[in-house]
């Protein structure tokens, strides 16, 4: 604001009055994981304020990049990349492709990798690697939203086979489905066809599911998820806690796995705001006693420090994600990492106190 307003500032220039206007974009440094990320979020900015008719400035923000780009453009795009019933799905000419990166999943408190989840990335030529929340929904919308899931548990799959081959002893592998996904027919045939083209057997997989409303009651879907579980399938139940994540939704889903979402970890709810309010930590723990009074296990995510681990650890967690262990990384870099701590992500301080008692 003090730069816009110093810039806007008229002046005379050769006895003339002049004013100029600038457009100002900002980038928050903890919103990018680079600093070439972070720069390249204030560019979009500046363009999203010069978009709005300029002499503005604008803080980024990931809905930014539907509103510079055109949500038009990127659907025809997303489209194109995933085209063609999976022949040359994952790349297209000029709009890049998708990527997968892989987070460790880590058993508590001993830091031993359970898994990783495969999250999705869009590589762009221009726009640089472009984040799931800004172009999943578009993906929804132009109707490629399951093309785009089979295409990355394809991907994770093989890479399973792959490190396998490599002897990383990496035992699951979670892959998330969108609503596209569960409501496509044939969604069992899918991923069991995926499972055995990759080679893995299918009791390794995870399917990580969030809550939908409307598919609440689709016997179909609920079918399909039980023949999975028979075939060995694991069932998470995503951002539990989170938004519409209802405790009915224990009920509605064959799910053996629940993600505890982070909005409760003391990073994010760090204190209780009056006495008659409950403290989020105690909410987990009472959270986490319930998950194992249902005979399910405890993953919390969103671990990023110490606290959020004691807190974890409270809640009788088994497993545990976020960046106090480690980062989604690309292929490359998980294995470097796994080389470089032999499969077990150091697990702090906290941890180890509680170890020690
Ligand atoms: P999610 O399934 O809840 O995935 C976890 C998200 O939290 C990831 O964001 C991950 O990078 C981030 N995260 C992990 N540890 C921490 C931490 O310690 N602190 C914080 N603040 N964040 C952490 P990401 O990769 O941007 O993915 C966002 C969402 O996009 C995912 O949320 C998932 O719902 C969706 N998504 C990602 N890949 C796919 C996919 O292949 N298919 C579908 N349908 N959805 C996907
Ligand atoms: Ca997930
Ligand atoms: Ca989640």
């Amino acid at each position: 604001r003090a730069v816009s307003a110093a810039v806007s500032e008229p002046f005379v220039l050769d006895g003339t009055p002049l004013a100029v206007a600038a457009s100002v974009g900002a980038a928050p440094l903890d919103g990018a994981a680079t600093s070439r990320e972070a720069l390249g979020h204030a560019d979009l900015a500046v363009r999203a304020a010069k978009a709005r008719g300029g002499d503005r400035w604008l803080c980024y923000a990931p809905e930014l990049h539907g509103e510079v780009l055109g949500p038009q453009q990127m659907q025809r795009e997303l489209r194109a990349l995933v085209a063609g019933d999976g022949a040359r799905a994952g790349s297209a000419d000029g709009v890049g492709r998708l990527v997968v990166e892989y987070q460790p999943v880590v058993e508590l408190p001993t830091g031993v990798v359970n898994g990783v989840e495969a999250l999705v990335r869009w590589q762009h030529p221009e726009r640089g690697l472009v984040r799931p929340d800004v172009f999943l929904p578009l993906a929804e919308t132009a109707g490629v939203g399951a093309a785009l899931d089979r295409e990355v548990m394809r991907q994770a799959l093989h890479q399973l086979a792959a490190w396998d081959a490599l002897g990383l002893d990496v035992p699951h592998m979670g892959v998330n489905l969108g609503r596209d996904s569960l409501r496509e027919p044939g969604l069992r045939g899918h991923v069991l066809d995926a499972c055995a083209a990759a080679g893995v057997d299918p009791a390794r997989l995870l399917l990580e599911i969030t809550e939908h409303d409307e598919l609440a009651t689709d016997a179909g879907v609920v079918a399909d998820l039980l023949a999975l579980r028979e075939a060995g399938v694991g069932v998470a139940l995503d951002d539990f806690g989170a938004g519409h994540a209802s405790v009915g939704y224990l009920r509605r889903w064959p799910a053996n796995v629940v993600k505890l979402d982070r909005s409760l970890l003391p990073s994010v709810a760090p204190v209780q705001p009056h006495p008659a309010m409950l403290d989020p930590g105690d909410l987990m723990v009472a959270v986490g006693s319930l998950v194992h009074a249902l005979g399910r296990v405890l993953l919390v995510e969103g671990i990023e420090d110490d606290g959020d681990l004691a807190v974890a650890l409270a809640a009788g967690a088994q497993v545990g994600q976020g960046y106090h262990f480690a980062r989604p990384m690309p292929p490359e870099g998980f294995i470097a990492w796994w080389r470089a701590c032999g499969g077990a992500a150091s697990v702090g301080a906290a941890a180890a106190a509680r170890g020690s008692r």
